[in-house]
């Protein structure tokens, strides 16, 4: 008996009694995965049921009130994603007359539809072979492999998919997920894998190569690295001085910003402004005190933002330009100026 047919076969005799197995569609599927996020199963399970007698189907939920839902999901806590599944249900009836679409893209083009969601529809409702990985399978599969990358890294994650796929039998995609799952709540659990009792124990690398207790590897995240980005506030005429990001930059590329630039903790705004404004060709800077002051993250960088009130002499360099206050469109504007904008408009 191959892995995959061993792991079926123990799943298929071992199974909990869970109330989304008992009627498997791709709507309960969507719905008991959302729920499953960040909730344990004995919490999902009962209020499963009620959520299901009160929006039975897709077209249900899709017509029913925010309000409503939200109140269906009372005690499921993280009620962002029962906003977020009432939006998908009201994308799949206008966009695909009310049948959940079993392919990846049209599935990951649905909102608050991730690639773990997409993967847990198209192999536990479709029956195709896409195995899901979520934190709790994807400690099985390292093990399996005796993969010791770190399972936070979605290259890990999707190495980890791929040495699975192989192992999916013919025609049991979906009872080889659900087993996945199960091994992992049941047997090969965090902290204490019971590999005496495991069914797939003899094909376990970990088990084999004793490393089982030291894997999966998780990495500790990168502490974020404190940066300073000066930018220029620049008036002019009831306008603002905004720089246009070249089209082919790699991130946000078109977007509108505040002139000026990211730099360690200690420099000093002013000095940065001035030299940017100087560095896109105008004449006779002059900084002033700071106007606005915003905080933010992004990949590894805890951000203080300060905008610097300039004069400048001369017209608009090329990709600079004043826009009137009124016609910003804080859609066209990066996360940062946007919040710079909205820390002025609150103190001015
Ligand atoms: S043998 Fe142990 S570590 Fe390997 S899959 Fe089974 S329970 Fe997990």
């Amino acid at each position: 008996m191959t892995l995959g047919e061993r792991l079926v076969e123990w799943f298929l005799g071992s199974r909990r009694d869970l109330p989304w197995r008992r009627q498997r569609t791709p709507y309960t599927t969507w719905v008991s995965e959302v729920m499953l996020q960040q909730t344990t199963v004995d919490v999902v399970a009962p209020r499963f049921v009620t959520f299901l007698d009160r929006f039975p189907d897709i077209k249900a939920l899709a017509a029913a009130e925010e309000d409503d839902v939200v109140a269906a999901w009372s005690g499921l806590g993280y009620y962002r994603r029962a906003r977020g599944l009432r939006r998908g249900a009201l994308a799949v009836v206008e966009r695909f007359a009310g049948e959940i679409p079993s392919d990846e893209e049209a599935l990951l083009s649905l909102p608050g539809v991730g690639p773990y969601t997409a993967a847990a529809i198209r192999s536990l409702a479709f029956d195709l072979p896409a195995p899901a990985i979520d934190g709790n399978v994807a400690r099985v599969a390292a093990r399996l492999f005796d993969d010791d990358g770190d399972v936070g890294s979605a290259t890990t994650r999707r190495r980890l998919q791929a040495h699975l796929f192989p192992h999916v039998p013919e025609g049991c995609a979906a009872a080889f997920s659900e087993a996945l799952i199960e091994l992992g709540a049941l047997l090969c659990r965090p902290k204490d894998a019971d590999c005496s009792a495991c069914p797939v124990a003899e094909f376990c690398g970990a088990r084999a190569s004793g490393r089982v207790s030291q894997l999966p590897v998780k990495r500790p995240p990168k502490r974020a690295r404190p940066v300073l980005s000066a930018r220029g506030w620049v008036e002019r005429g009831g306008s603002l001085l905004f720089v246009e990001r070249p089209v082919d930059a790699s991130l946000l590329p078109g977007f509108l910003e505040l002139p000026g630039r990211w730099g360690p903790e200690g420099e000093e705004a002013p000095d940065v402004v001035r030299e940017v404004l100087e560095g896109l060709g105008f004449d006779g800077v002059c900084t002033y005190e700071p106007v606005a002051e915003a905080r933010h993250a992004i990949t590894h960088h805890r951000i203080r933002s300060v905008a610097v009130r300039a004069d400048v002499a001369g017209p608009a360099p090329r990709g600079c330009r004043f826009i009137p206050w009124d016609q910003v469109d804080p859609e066209r504007v990066t996360t940062e100026t946007r919040k710079l904008l909205q820390a002025r408009e609150a103190t001015a």
